[in-house]
């Protein structure tokens, strides 16, 4: 049997390497729920994706001020333990290392100036991918990207604006939101299947949200 090791060659005889498809899906994820997992092993599977990172954001600046957040070390580490022993997903805390404010276009041009050749795509939910014009450097975000988009319940239809380059793949859909998760954890109601058993056991033992362990 013939294995073909390294690169492959094409008819005209020009060695070509494969080019690396990696993904970028940034959140707050406080917490990271099944709906984000869902929808993310959907996206590498149906976009082809090499690999995903799921970005923690440092300071999520649309959000700062108007809640009180889980500090990021404790979001990096229900993350982690969210994507643990899941082929291609991985937790990035390169937001995190960043420091300040997390724009997803200083992401791209560092995951793109790490390995110029590699092509990247953002996956988005409809919802974010609405919100897009009101991003920090939403041109450099264009001329980087293509954009991976996922249909949200109660955003349905969301799109990102004129000029995006841009694919909707089908993934399950699943009402499930960080912030119905928070408020379950308040009210002390059930978060059995909306969370992995490794995210559970990292809030406890971290005592997040109000609850104990
Ligand atoms: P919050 O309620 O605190 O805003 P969230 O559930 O919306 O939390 P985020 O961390 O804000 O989660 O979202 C990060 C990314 O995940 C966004 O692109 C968002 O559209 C996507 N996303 C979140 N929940 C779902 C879901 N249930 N299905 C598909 N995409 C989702
Ligand atoms: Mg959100």
């Amino acid at each position: 049997m013939l294995t073909r090791v390294g690169p492959a060659r094409t008819l005209a005889g020009v060695t070509a390497t494969q080019r690396e498809r990696i993904g970028i899906f940034g959140g707050t994820f406080d917490p990271p729920h099944v709906g984000h997992l869902v929808a993310a092993v959907n996206a590498r599977h149906e976009a082809r994706l090499d690999r995903l990172l799921l970005v923690v954001a440092n300071e999520p600046w649309q959000k700062s001020g108007l809640r009180d957040l889980t500090p990021a070390s404790d979001r990096l580490a229900m993350v982690q333990a969210a994507v643990d022993g899941v082929a291609g997903l991985e937790a990035s805390d390169l937001e995190i290392r960043r420091g300040g404010p997390s724009y997803t276009a200083d992401t791209l041009e560092t995951l793109r100036s790490e390995d110029p050749s590699r092509d990247l795509f953002l996956v988005l939910g409809s919802d974010a991918a609405a919100g897009l014009p009101t991003w920090e450097g939403v041109d450099r975000i264009r001329k980087l990207t293509r954009i991976v988009l996922v249909e949200r319940p109660g955003s349905e239809g969301g799109r990102p604006p004129e000029g995006f380059d841009y694919e909707v793949v089908s993934v399950p859909l699943l009402d499930i939101s960080s912030t119905d998760v928070r408020a379950r954890c308040v009210d002390g109601r059930p978060l059995d299947y909306l969370l992995t058993r490794g995210v559970v056991d990292c809030i406890r033992r971290r005592r997040l949200y109000g609850v104990r362990p």
